[in-house]
């Protein structure tokens, strides 16, 4: 049943069952970009439309408490056990139960909830996420590791639980839309857009000069820093490319990205008649968020004026795979199948980590992967995993050959 709100603003008929009831909402990741987000378009949309649930995050107990008072959630759980005394004593008086470690990030991802925004980063959502999904009606999914580890296994599991699942990445919900009720085989092209990121128009020896502060200063979005620094080195387009390949049942042929400085076109879709459809709005994770939401019926609580001037210098490119070896690397990834998009994350998110903490230089990053892929490739560690556990075996595989390498560096 649908539910027309004031301000032209509706609330998603497959959230909702009860036509007075608010939208009941979980954020994993609520202290994050995305997770923040979402509580901007929470508290931005007609009183009344979301009942929070559950809020998560990993070790940032002042945001989290803070977030759950200021929602009136009934429970808030913090990944990092150690934390535990401190969420209570930050949730006193508040009646929000406090939950910590593995199983208070179960505890409350198993909520039973009309929506889930899965919004944790990395290989550490996954579980969660499953968790959730077994308890909701739908998930809003920004992590995008999650498809990347174990995409046939984890859309698998939503399928079995009747769980639909709806895009976040920006150039995903674009995709999502321009897709909607169209035949597959109609379908020659699906382009998903790229900035390029701050290091677009710098040479590769420049690139070897790279600092931690040069790459965590995206031109367009406010992001985390996992996700920055995989902009930087465009392993954030190839991740996209693989989630797509799992969102879209494209065959991978029919996927590509380029670099679009202005970040105003999300995606581009080629019909077989030769028509191309364009999603645009202005680069802001709060739309895409909102559409995720809402779908599908529309919000207009958070929309920005498009100005349509910016038209007017809309320019497109190829990647550059001979300064951007991540982006080739994860399209090779995604071509072989198999566990080898596991392993690319897992050995992705440990050079990352290690870049964030200057253990590395930027370049390294790349290298760290090409080089694991390799040795896990010769160790056959590439074969189709039988369920996620496995799946989760071959990500912690991953890591310890990238530290490995790491070290020989
Ligand atoms: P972030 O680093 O800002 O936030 C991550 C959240 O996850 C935080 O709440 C953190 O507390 C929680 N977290 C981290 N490690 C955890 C762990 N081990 N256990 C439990 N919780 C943990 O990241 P973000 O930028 O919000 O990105 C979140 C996800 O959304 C990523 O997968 C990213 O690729 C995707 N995404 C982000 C954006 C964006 O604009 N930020 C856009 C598209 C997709
Ligand atoms: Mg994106």
């Amino acid at each position: 049943m649908q539910r027309q709100l004031p301000s032209g603003t509706a609330v998603a008929s497959a959230a909702v069952d009860d036509a007075k009831a608010p939208v009941r909402l979980s954020i994993l990741g609520a202290t994050g970009s995305i997770g923040q987000s979402t509580l901007d378009v929470v508290a931005t949309s007609p009183k009344g439309t979301f009942a929070v649930t559950a809020l998560t995050a990993n070790d940032n107990v002042a945001g989290l408490a803070a977030a759950a008072r200021a929602h009136g959630a009934e429970i808030a759980a913090i990944a990092n056990p150690d934390r535990y005394l401190d969420l209570v004593e930050a949730l006193s008086g508040s009646g929000v139960i406090a939950a910590a470690g593995v199983n208070g990030i179960d505890e409350a991802a198993g909520r039973e909830t009309d929506c889930v925004m899965a919004a944790i980063v990395g290989a550490a959502g996954l579980r969660p996420a499953l968790a959730a999904a077994r308890h909701t009606k739908r998930l809003a999914i920004a992590n995008k590791e999650c498809l990347v580890i174990s995409g046939e296994l984890f859309l698998a599991e939503l399928a079995a639980t009747g769980t639909e699942i709806i895009p976040v990445d920006s150039e995903h919900a674009a995709v999502f839309q321009v897709l909607e009720k169209r035949d597959p085989a109609t379908i020659s092209q699906v382009v998903l857009t790229a900035s390029g990121g701050p290091f677009r128009d710098w040479s590769h020896d420049r690139l070897k000069t790279v600092t931690r502060e040069d790459a965590l200063k995206h031109p367009n979005w406010s992001m985390g820093s996992k996700i920055t620094i995989d902009s930087a080195t465009m392993m954030n387009k190839g991740l996209e490319l693989i989630e797509a390949y799992h969102l879209f049942a494209l065959p991978e042929d029919r996927l590509d990205a380029l670099i679009h400085p202005q970040s105003i076109v999300h995606c581009l879709v080629e019909f077989c008649d030769g028509s191309l459809v364009a999603q645009m709005a202005e680069p802001d994770m709060c739309t895409p968020i909102a559409q995720s939401l809402f779908w599908p019926c529309r919000s207009s609580a958070h929309a920005k004026a498009f100005d349509l001037k910016k038209l007017s210098s809309l320019t497109f490119s190829d990647v550059d795979t001979a300064k951007f070896p991540a982006f080739a690397l994860a399209r090779a990834a995604m071509r072989r199948g198999g566990a080898a998009p596991a392993v690319l994350n897992g050995a992705n998110e440990a050079a990352v980590e290690a870049f964030l903490e200057r253990r590395i230089h930027f370049l390294d990053i790349a290298t760290t992967v090409a080089e694991t892929l390799d040795k896990a490739d010769q160790l056959g560690l590439f074969a189709p995993c039988a369920n996620i556990e496995a799946a989760l075996q071959v990500d912690c595989e991953a890591r310890k050959l990238a530290r490995d390498v790491m070290a020989t560096l």
